[in-house]
């Protein structure tokens, strides 16, 4: 069975240098290195070093390929020359705020140029509308360039922002999957991911993707958001969503990002044990843990 891991973040040292832009503890000359260090994480030194780190990493645990997300506006060059280096391996994604005042040249340039596969909207973080101009602008890229939107639904926390001490002004208002249900039946040819089930709104996120075929689902991380719903288990989030969308619509993924942590085998353990308790055939594991992010992202 191939697996492929639908949601990695790509922290590169620059996205530790924008992190932290105007810190003034830490020095300009080697940032990232002393932000790692704060953080008790290995530095990420170059691109390419990192790069070639995930792939090794990914050899280890039998991952076939991975989505790396650019998880900074303004980071998306280092998923690039990361996608460069290993085309067959990784599949680029990145952060975007389509309010931002140079959003269509990032926009034209990630997809273009950069040859990212996703836009990764984040609306929660931004404040972002959706159902505008501005919106519609990334729909209607995305549609020309057979590109991906990634939304981030429900709650949003961001662990490095915490430890560090950042603030999170997340209005999670703007993440309810409701937002983008015009949008994806809109937008029919664009497969639009909602991570996490929808992060604790998973009615709603349902009730888009019920509508709406090309919506899909990524069940990365721990899916803490259950604690949201008394009773709720993971195995029967699993049950529900795949009752409502089948199998050829939920994508495998981690939410993995940093070193020395590397992979997150554990996530893939756990949904694998899933998957077994629900009896769900090969055939259609096959499909979840891969075979939908291979259709959706076909190798270049
Ligand atoms: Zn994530």
């Amino acid at each position: 069975m191939k697996i492929c891991d639908a949601h990695c973040h790509f922290f590169s040292s620059r996205y530790l240098e924008l992190l932290t832009k105007g810190r003034n503890e830490f020095p300009d000359d080697d940032r990232a290195t002393a932000v790692a260090k704060q953080l008790g994480w290995d530095p990420p030194g170059s691109v390419d070093s990192l790069a070639d780190r995930w792939i090794t990493e990914m050899a280890r645990n039998g991952v076939s390929r991975s989505a790396l997300i650019a998880s900074i506006p303004g980071d998306e060059v280092s998923v690039a020359e990361a996608v460069a280096k290993h085309p067959t391996h990784f599949v680029g994604f990145f952060m975007f705020n389509p309010d931002a005042p140079d959003a269509a040249a990032t926009l034209e340039r990630a997809l273009g140029e950069h040859k990212l596969r996703a836009v990764a909207l984040f609306p929660a973080m931004f404040s972002n509308q959706l159902r505008n101009a501005n919106g519609l602008k990334t729909f209607e890229a995305a549609a020309a360039r057979g590109a991906a939107v990634f939304v981030h639904c429900g709650a949003l926390t961001v662990g490095v922002r915490k430890k560090l001490g950042l603030p999170s002004r997340f209005d999670i208002r703007y993440g309810n999957p409701l937002q983008i249900a015009g949008l994806a039946t809109q937008f029919p040819t664009v497969p639009v991911i909602i991570p996490h089930f929808g992060a604790g709104m998973l009615r709603e996120a349902l009730m888009v993707a019920d509508q709406a075929p090309n919506v899909y689902f990524d069940t990365s991380s721990s899916n803490g958001w259950i604690k949201y719903y008394p009773g709720l288990t993971l195995e029967a989030v699993f049950k529900t969503v795949l009752s409502v969308v089948g199998p050829d619509r939920l994508l495998f993924g981690t939410d993995s990002s940093f070193f020395p942590r590397g992979w997150q085998r554990p996530i893939f353990d756990a949904q694998s044990a899933v998957l077994s308790a629900l009896d769900v055939s090969d055939d259609h594991r096959a499909r979840i843990m891969g075979g939908n992010f291979e259709r959706l992202f076909p190798s270049a």
